[in-house]
């Protein structure tokens, strides 16, 4: 009987601390910045800190005027010389922010467009010192309509014929510039709504998956590229920042986007992450990284695997609802 008796206390207890492990504690904005953090872990510790320890937006700012003339900072500061990073992929930016020609063997499909100032000499000049012709850009992909990313839209438009390809909101909102906008204004091409989009050019296809949060309108990409003959998966997310009004409903839609972006990362099996800002992947060092020779089996240096893309999106998304929840009052 002492024998039975105990024998049932100890499936009890067990079965308290099955369920005990079952249930997770409730999350609070602290155990969400943690689970951020180790989610991060030193890929993606800068970027942590932008989002989870200091956002944009904890403290109001004034938005950058994005319209008139202003002056173009020192060119020593930005210019980047352009690069072939990947058989199919070459780096157009500054060392601050990126822009990306993927080729294709029916032209070129030209990924985010830098400030005005530089994306004649980055994107135009680049091109042509890469031994590519500008004239056969197709198509400009538009991340979000932030005038880091954008301003050169118009010029590839008006001067090569691309077709800018933007999300519906960002459009709304660049077409409300006046036409002496900084880098002018792009007339609408292709407009990106909530179910996104595919763009096909030279049978490469680049998955446009709506990602509203950083901008309503932010758009972000699944497309393959090639090193050395190796094909692999580039996840690239369009928005980073929490530089968008402080509410909550503003948090939840940009950490929904990040889930969203994760399972069709994992889905493709995207083993590279890249952003539009060089603080947040490292595009500078690692594209003249790419240019040094490497050990025979050494990966290319954007290469990771698919749990490191992942946790990129883990880590902004939890540092999304850490914010969200933040702001929730007190019961
Ligand atoms: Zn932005």
């Amino acid at each position: 009987m002492t024998h039975r008796l105990l024998t049932v206390g100890i499936f009890a207890a067990a079965a308290t601390m099955t369920l005990q492990a079952q249930t997770p504690a409730p999350a609070t904005p602290e155990g969400l910045v943690a689970a951020a953090k180790r989610a991060a872990g030193q890929d993606y510790s800068g970027t942590f800190l932008r989002i989870c320890v200091a956002p944009d937006n904890l403290t109001p700012r004034p938005p950058p005027p994005t319209t008139g003339p202003r002056a173009a900072p020192d060119r020593a500061t930005w210019y980047a010389a352009p690069y072939k990073v990947f058989d199919d992929l070459y780096f157009v930016g500054t060392r601050i922010h990126s822009a990306w020609a993927l080729t294709t063997r029916d032209g070129i499909v030209v990924i985010d467009t830098l400030f005005d100032y530089a994306s004649e000499p980055e994107i135009v000049d680049g091109l042509t010192a890469l031994g590519l012709d500008p004239r056969n850009i197709k198509y400009v992909l538009i991340s979000h309509a932030h005038g880091d990313h954008d301003q050169g839209a118009a010029l590839l438009q008006s001067r090569f014929g691309a077709k800018v390809v933007m999300g519906a909101a960002d459009w709304d909102a660049t077409l409300q510039r006046p036409p002496a906008a900084a880098g002018g204004v792009p007339k609408r091409d292709i407009s990106v709504g909530a179910e996104g989009t595919k763009i096909t050019l030279g049978g490469t296809t680049i998955d446009v998956i709506a990602t509203p949060g950083h901008t309503r309108g932010t758009l972000s990409y699944i497309f393959p590229v090639h090193d050395r003959g190796r094909a692999l998966t580039i996840a690239y997310a369009g928005g980073t920042a929490f530089n968008f009004p402080r509410e909550a409903e503003n948090f939840a839609i940009y950490r929904d986007s990040q889930k969203k972006m994760g399972d069709a990362a994992r889905a493709a099996g995207a083993t590279v992450l890249m952003t539009n800002h060089t603080e947040f992947d490292r595009a500078y060092d690692r594209a003249r990284l790419a240019q040094l020779p490497r050990a025979a089996g050494e990966k290319h240096p954007y290469e990771t695997d698919q749990a490191t893309v992942l946790r990129y999106f883990e880590m902004s998304g939890l540092c999304a609802e850490a914010q969200r929840l933040s702001m929730e009052p007190a019961n």
